[in-house]
């Protein structure tokens, strides 16, 4: 395996959908290419920083909270 086919199989690999004749050959790469061990790393860190960015914004925003704010106030003066 090169390591552009490395590259090209590297998201398969990550998302478990890389078809089994083909895990050996890439691990085996992966174990002997220092270069190819560094780039899944790092693809790994940034699917990683990805999804953080994307979770994040979400949890942060409290939309509702000022709208359930007015409702316990007002259910209190009942
Ligand atoms: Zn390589």
């Amino acid at each position: 395996m090169t390591c552009r086919e490395f590259a090209d199989f590297m998201m398969d690999y990550l998302s478990g959908e890389l078809p089994e004749e083909s895990r050996a050959p890439f691990e085996r790469h992966l174990s002997r290419c220092a270069n190819c061990h560094e780039y899944l790393a790092q693809y790994k860190h940034t699917i990683e920083a990805g999804r953080l960015a994307f979770t994040n914004p979400e949890e942060e925003v409290p939309a509702d909270v000022p709208e359930d704010l007015v409702k316990a106030v007002l259910a209190a003066r009942k």
